[in-house]
């Protein structure tokens, strides 16, 4: 199996020193006394593009040859992926092309050009922009999708070295799960050093890939859902090559949580934690609020974005628990 070990890991930190920002674990004071273990933030939302997703493009786009830095490099995501591959792109003078549908609206179009990178608007949906993605990795673009990669997958695992250097007692780490660049990248990381550190993975029960396909024994396609955690939503890929073995050998148990829980999360770390972030950076502290994770000793949970709509999120503080609430 190819998998991302130890040493990508480490080479990936050198790689990317200076243009991420190592970022700090705070003590939760309130997650702490409800949970009677410490427990810790890994504020990974203060990342520049607002997402813990420039280390692993940033780490991508700096390891290219030469001849691929004059190619160029394509994505098709209009998320936290889009953004961050447009700055690395950006910072390193390299050419990138970002694929997006019609359907897109403009203020993420806005919010990518303004990165710098160059739009592509074609068909209707992320498939028809999947499409135009290989039309110009044929043409000679260098593809880097946002988490079934290698450089991305260490990329993002350097947030676990950064974990137990700063706290090498840690029993848990809580990770949002999608595609499972993150996780993967993580648990390789913390297990090379802390075999016995649990490793949990957390996703939205609207729409979980990854754990659908952990219990298929193989990456399913299942279907798309409106949720609150909007970062987390879609699939793994039926060709996933690296993440999904990466995820079922190495995390320990995966939670799933309701949008209620969710918008709780949410809440709980504006008026406790002082701290704005997505749904799918709230999961971890949902979960410890739900009472779905046990933990047995000192806890880390990462919040990995802060990329939401500041007028959904006014609704959520102020008590909606689900889009539909908020709508
Ligand atoms: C992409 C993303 C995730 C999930 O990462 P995967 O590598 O796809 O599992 C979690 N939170 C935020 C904010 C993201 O942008």
């Amino acid at each position: 199996m190819t998998t991302v070990d130890l040493p990508a890991i480490e080479e990936a930190a050198r790689r990317i020193a200076g243009h991420v920002r190592r970022t700090p674990m705070e003590r939760s004071a309130a997650l702490s006394e409800l949970c009677g273990v410490p427990v810790q933030l890994k504020l990974e939302h203060w990342q520049e593009t607002g997402a813990f997703k420039l280390r692993g493009a940033t780490n991508a786009v700096l390891s290219l040859s030469d001849e691929e830095r004059e190619r160029g490099v394509v994505a098709a995501s209009t998320g936290n992926h889009g953004r961050a591959l447009a700055h690395a792109a950006r910072i390193a003078g390299v050419p990138c092309v970002v694929c997006l549908s019609k359907l897109v609206p403009q203020n993420k179009r806005d919010a990518i050009t303004a990165l710098g990178a160059e739009l592509r608007v074609v068909g209707r949906s992320q498939d028809d922009a999947q499409i135009e993605v290989d039309r110009l990795s044929r043409e000679g673009m260098v593809p880097l999708p946002p988490f079934d990669h290698p450089a991305i997958i260490a990329g993002q695992g350097t947030i676990g070295l950064e974990i137990v250097e700063d706290l090498p007692e840690v029993d848990t780490v809580l990770v949002p799960l999608s595609g499972g660049g993150l996780i993967a990248g993580i648990a390789a990381a913390v297990k090379a050093s802390l075999p016995k550190t649990r490793i949990v993975g957390i996703s939205m029960a609207r729409g979980a890939a990854m754990q659908a396909s952990l219990a298929a024994g193989h990456p399913v396609e299942i279907e798309e859902l409106p949720t609150l955690a909007d970062s987390l939503g879609g699939g793994i890929g039926l060709d996933n090559r690296l993440t999904f073995e990466m995820v079922r050998d190495l995390v320990d148990e995966v939670v799933l949580l309701d949008e209620a829980e969710i918008a709780a999360g949410i809440r709980h770390a504006y008026f406790q934690e002082r701290e704005i972030v997505e749904g799918a950076a709230a999961v971890g502290i949902a979960a410890l609020l739900a009472g779905k994770v046990e933990s047995c000793g000192p806890t880390v949970a990462v919040l990995s974005g802060r990329n939401v709509a500041m007028d959904l999120h006014a609704r959520i503080v102020a008590g909606a628990d689900s889009l539909e609430d908020a709508a």
